[in-house]
């Protein structure tokens, strides 16, 4: 089942047009890589599904209700959950009241998000702004999962991070496809985004120019659309 569609979608930021015709789409139980140079239109796109830019003109629906004219939370509500670039958590509250300030419905929990990451767990009361970065990325993923996503979607998954750090939050990623769970992920290191990702995307200028597996983005067309 399609969980996520985009189709032609175009988005301004008032007069400036950012992106000129994206499509996507999320198949349930997929991990979906959205790849591109900088200011290519990942984080517009993002920002579109959510309602955080409003689309000007194209369609986004989710689990096949049309999003693009629904308000912020409503589309949140939906089942989608976002990890934001920047990873936003509530820094003077503790990891487990972020935790608790954030679920919704049952199926996740203050102890599966332990079991996920351990190292929140064991820094359960410690205040979100003194969590290093990698930690304050797990709060920002297992926070978006307190809310029980059909997706999860995640902006910049590693950006800045210990190498170490970045195997915890891939393994994370790994562990949650093998129990299903749909993801659309960005993130600018191939080499570790390519192997988890099921159908990867690719943006240029605004616009899709690539769709399709890992296989088939070859090291020719990587270079082309996403080399230095
Ligand atoms: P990066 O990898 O650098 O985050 P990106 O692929 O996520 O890049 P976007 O951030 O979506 O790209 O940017 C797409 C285009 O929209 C760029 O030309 C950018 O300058 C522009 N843009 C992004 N945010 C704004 C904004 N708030 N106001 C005006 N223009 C913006």
């Amino acid at each position: 089942m399609t969980l996520l569609s985009i189709k032609g979608l175009e988005t301004f930021y008032g007069a400036s047009q950012a992106l000129f015709g994206v499509d996507l789409d999320v198949e349930e139980g997929e991990v979906v890589a959205l790849m591109g140079r900088n200011g290519m239109g990942k984080t517009t796109t993002i920002n579109s599904i959510f309602g955080l830019v409003r689309a000007r003109s194209g369609a986004i629906s989710f689990a096949s209700k049309q999003v693009t004219s629904l308000r912020p939370h409503k589309i949140a509500r939906l089942g989608l959950g976002l990890v934001p670039e920047g990873r936003r958590c509530f820094s003077n509250l503790t990891v487990l009241e972020n935790l608790l300030a954030a679920a919704r419905g049952n199926e996740w929990t203050v102890q599966k998000v332990g079991e996920l990451f351990p190292r929140l767990n064991e820094r359960r009361d410690q205040f979100a702004n003194t969590l290093s970065g990698g930690e304050q990325q797990m709060l920002a993923i297992g926070r978006a999962l307190m809310t029980n996503p059909s997706l999860l979607v995640l902006d910049e998954a590693t950006e800045g991070l210990a190498p170490v750090i970045r195997q915890d939050i891939w393994a994370a990623i790994r562990k949650l496809k093998a129990a299903g769970q749909s993801i659309l992920v960005v993130d600018k290191t191939l080499a570790e985004l390519l192997p988890v990702a099921d159908r990867c995307f690719v943006l240029e200028k605004g616009t899709t120019v690539f769709a399709g597996t890992p296989e088939q983005l070859t090291p020719a067309l990587q270079d082309r659309y996403l080399g230095v």
